[in-house]
């Protein structure tokens, strides 16, 4: 696998379920590949879970991820949410992790979720396997940190040893339509009720890439989490992201938006840690 991608360099492309790929060769986008590699067969299509870490192979579909029981983990919740919102059920049965993760666009769901839970990407190429966290390996439009022969074998996501909870939402035009925005937040909270860790990352035409919100973060670390502490950060996050406008929604609107979904994440990640479940 690893000598043939190496051989076709950029005239090599590895095929997932094909749903994106399908769109681009339709555009006239991949004249360039002379090569699709095909993983299917390669047995990189499991879910594994543990106490620490939820295990995802490359080629699991995304149907089969969102039949996972370890989704109902408040943590993980995120996840559940995301799939929940990724419609057609037909792509969902074809679409695999890997290729939702490499096709490199900033509005598609999962990854969002996977951001926000603090995900890596496992890698394997000439030199063996490399480990990349999630936030590092989108580097633009449909630009990923991968190197001449390598390919995404795994993702993995690790679990909090505090009580979290996480959560997703999506606003689109209609139910199978691309976020004008999306957002993800998983929180975690210490024996003393306050917040220990949070993340919050947010899509859709934000930037070439998700957006983690930092300062709104940081808003909540220490705080009791509450109603007004919520509407704080997602006014700050509102205010770190620089929206484009384009034909789904303007960049005032996407503003407005971001405070919405990201309220209401914080809101729903937290009810999450109290009732332990999604
Ligand atoms: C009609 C339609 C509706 C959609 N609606 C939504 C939606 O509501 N929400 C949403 O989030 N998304 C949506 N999508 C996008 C969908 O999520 C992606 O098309 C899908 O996740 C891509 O996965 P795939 O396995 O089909 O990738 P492929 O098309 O097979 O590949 C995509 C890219 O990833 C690369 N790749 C694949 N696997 C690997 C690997 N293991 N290692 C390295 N590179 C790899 C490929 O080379 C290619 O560059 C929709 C798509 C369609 C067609």
């Amino acid at each position: 696998m690893v000598s043939i991608l190496h051989k076709f360099g950029e005239k090599a492309k590895i095929i997932g379920g094909g749903t994106d790929i399908y769109g681009l060769a339709n555009r006239g986008l991949l004249s360039h590949v002379d090569a699709l590699v095909d993983i299917s067969r390669l047995a990189l299509s499991n879910v594994k879970t543990s106490d620490r870490y939820l295990r995802i192979g490359a080629s699991t579909t995304l149907s089969e991820l969102s039949t996972s029981p370890s989704l109902k983990e408040a943590s993980l919740g995120a996840i559940g949410d995301a799939l929940t919102q990724t419609r057609p059920i037909q792509v969902k049965n074809a679409a695999t992790v890997a290729g939702c993760i490499c096709s490199g666009l900033p509005f598609f769901d999962l990854p969002i979720a996977l951001l926000a839970l603090d995900a890596s990407v496992r890698v394997y190429g000439r030199n063996g396997y490399r480990k990349i966290p999630l936030e590092k390996f989108f580097l633009g439009y449909f630009s990923v940190d991968l190197k001449r022969g390598e390919f995404v074998t795994e993702i993995d996501v690790p679990k909090h040893s505090l009580p979290a909870g996480s959560a997703f939402q999506k606003f689109a035009i209609t139910g199978d339509d691309w976020a004008i925005v999306n957002a993800a937040a998983s929180l975690s909270v210490s024996s003393n009720g306050r917040c220990k860790s949070a993340r919050i990352v947010i899509g859709g035409a934000v930037g070439p890439t998700p957006v983690r919100v930092t300062r709104a973060e940081k808003l909540l670390l220490g705080e009791t989490p509450a109603t007004e502490t919520f509407r704080k950060a997602s006014e700050e996050a509102a205010r770190e992201i620089q929206p484009d406008t384009d034909i789904r929604a303007s960049a005032e609107y996407r503003k407005k938006l971001c405070k919405v979904i990201v309220e209401r994440s914080l809101k729903q990640a937290y009810s999450r840690v109290k009732m332990r479940t999604r």
